[in-house]
């Protein structure tokens, strides 16, 4: 096996994204010291551009965590949650369960919030569980990966702070795919990371932190070392990341972003995901038997989850990844988890369609067409 061997497939699945050959090319800028004043010309712009694209104005302090975005996650419980307060985890899937087990295996008192698979978070629900918990931190998930739902994390976090508590927000695979509006939100610390809608490898978590989630920390005892915010922050302010990070990745930031507010321009990108969310839903109209799987008015313009006919099994998923695969694309079988949930129900399962970073509509219409193929030979 070499090199030569690799296939160059077309990464429709929700992430890593598809890179574009810019993007690419940016891999063989030169590297640099991380405390030289070279780093300053990459990361001083980026992260001024992340506060941007966040619209968070002056209030937030952009992060970068050397890992991913679970890096961020990790770093917001083990910063934010107190030894003597409740943390309480809202759950719309997969990866709202990730944020709850991390409070768990970090010895926070946790309890979850758990909504059906494919609905986004019910105020009154949520409001009846501040109630009973008064918890301290609430956290929930921003764009459900594993489901193809988005939440609205102003009316969420409306309703938190209402109820005296600080919010904390996943928004790894959602973060330059849509307006995020995070000034005067009250979110407490948004948490993102590089490889889903931002079309960069992974390797970075992002974290946009407000002052007061800074003031919470200083007041929680026990945040490790590489998962204490307060610690970024030191260095954050001088546009420095806390250890060495992936000078590659960096100078790849760097590109992307500036092509993003520059070239493309936020609102043209954000418009073109919310095109491409209705293309899938156009086409799945025209597919007899298969559903759109998230709540009407909460669907993702990152991804979009589509629910087959009665009798379509995961094994026949799987055949169509091979298909797929075959002519090129790299397609997504469902999120795993919530397809044996789903089959052990006496439910039909589900596939995604990434449509998240720098996918353009043409790409799209051109997979869309070739999985119409396969998927009417099932
Ligand atoms: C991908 C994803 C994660 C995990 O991020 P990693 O970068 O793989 O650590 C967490 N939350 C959501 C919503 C995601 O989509």
């Amino acid at each position: 096996m070499s090199t030569q061997d690799f296939a160059a497939l077309k990464l429709f699945i929700t992430g890593p994204t598809l890179l574009r050959p810019e993007v690419r090319q940016a891999g063989t800028l030169p590297e640099f010291g991380h405390r030289d004043s070279e780093n300053l010309k990459r990361l001083e712009p980026a992260m001024h551009w992340l506060a941007e694209l966040a619209d968070a104005g002056d209030q937030y302090t952009p992060v970068l965590f050397l890992g991913s975005g679970s890096t961020g996650l990790e770093a917001a419980v083990r910063s934010l949650v107190a030894e003597d307060e409740t943390v309480l985890n809202v759950s719309v899937g997969a990866f709202g369960d990730l944020f709850h087990s991390m409070a768990v295996a970090n010895g926070k008192r946790a309890v979850q919030l758990k909504f059906d698979m494919g609905r986004a978070i019910d105020l009154d629900e949520l409001d009846r569980a501040l109630t009973e918990h008064r918890p301290g931190v609430v956290t929930f998930t921003h764009n459900e990966t594993s489901t193809g739902v988005i939440n609205d994390i102003h009316a969420v976090t409306e309703l938190v702070r209402r109820r005296g508590a600080l919010s904390v927000v996943d928004g790894v695979s959602i973060f330059g795919g849509t307006e995020l509006g995070l000034k005067d939100s009250g979110i407490a610390m948004y948490c993102s990371a590089t490889q889903k809608s931002l079309a960069l490898p992974a390797g970075f978590g992002i974290g946009l932190i407000h002052a007061e989630a800074a003031e919470k920390a200083a007041r929680v005892t026990n945040k490790g070392h590489g998962s204490d915010i307060l610690k970024h922050l030191d260095k954050a302010r001088k546009f420095q990341t806390l250890s060495t990070p992936n000078t590659t990745l960096a100078n790849q930031l760097y590109v992307q972003l500036r092509y993003i507010m520059e070239e493309e321009g936020m609102a043209r990108r954000f418009a073109r995901h919310r095109a491409m969310r209705e293309m899938v839903a156009r086409w799945v109209d025209g597919l007899e038997g298969f559903r759109l799987f998230a709540q009407e008015g909460f669907r993702s313009p990152a991804l979009t989850t589509v629910q087959v006919p009665d009798g379509v099994s995961v094994q026949q998923l799987k055949q169509v990844k091979e298909t797929m695969r075959a002519r090129g694309y790299l397609f997504d079988p469902g999120y795993g988890k919530l397809n044996t949930e789903l089959e052990a129900s006496g439910r039909a399962p589900i596939f995604r369609v990434g449509h998240m970073g720098d996918i353009t509509p043409a790409m799209l219409e051109e997979y869309l067409g070739e999985l119409g193929e396969v998927l009417a030979a099932l």
